[in-house]
């Protein structure tokens, strides 16, 4: 037994808080190298144009886990996810349900910006798809959240409209993590009229998966 295990015994504290410490730096550590390689990424051609990889951001013990298309302008130039006008009116969706930034981990099917915003292509998106998956393995979610058709379609494999794939409960590839569609902000911002309906994607959410 080590040392500080020993003490901990001896002090009658549990051996969980160490073990949950040591398991959460562990986690600290594999989570830190996958940024690190994200970041020096090479593995598709997006990495010619680019200028900032983007990397997910946020709590990383989080219960809800909101996955984006892919970086825009202002996330290329500053290496952050969803800091444009959508990512503002995401923002604004999340205070309504009085969670902030921080209290959720936001991150892109991928972490590089198709050049003049055109949509990620098949080779683009199974380069980048490992990440997203140790992300989520790391992070472990109780709800994942795709935003927009684009997301909806590459990561559930299903071609379909966004009337079908909302309001049901999907699951990511072949985990058992309830994973929900909701309309993009950036649409959203586009057909303002439609900004009700995150309501009732919101309300879907508490009321079948009980979180936000
Ligand atoms: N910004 C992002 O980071 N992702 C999107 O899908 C749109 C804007």
């Amino acid at each position: 037994m080590s040392r500080k295990k020993e003490l901990l015994t001896l002090m009658n504290i549990s051996n969980s808080w160490y073990v949950d410490t040591k398991h959460e730096a562990r986690n600290d550590l594999i989570y830190e190298n996958l940024e690190l390689e994200a970041t020096n990424c090479q593995q598709c051609i997006l990495s010619k144009s680019r200028n900032k990889v983007v990397f997910g951001k946020g709590d990383k013990k989080s219960k809800i886990f909101i996955i984006g298309e892919a970086p825009g302008k202002d996330e290329d130039i500053n290496g952050q996810p969803f800091i444009g006008r959508a990512g503002k009116l995401l923002t604004e969706i999340l205070l309504s349900i009085k969670l902030k930034r921080s209290d959720v981990y936001i991150t892109n099917t991928i972490k590089c910006r198709p050049p003049d915003n055109r949509n990620p292509n098949t080779d683009e998106i199974e380069s980048c798809s490992h990440f997203l998956d140790k992300e989520i393995s790391l992070i472990a979610p109780e709800v994942i959240i795709l935003l927009g058709k684009v997301a909806a379609e590459t990561i559930l494999n299903k071609s379909k409209s966004m009337a079908d794939l909302r309001g049901k409960i999907h699951y990511y590839k072949d985990t058992e993590i309830p994973t929900l569609v909701f309309y993009h902000p950036a649409y959203l911002l586009r057909s303002p009229y439609e900004k009700r309906k995150v309501w009732d994607d919101i309300l879907f959410m508490k009321r079948e998966i009980n979180v936000g």
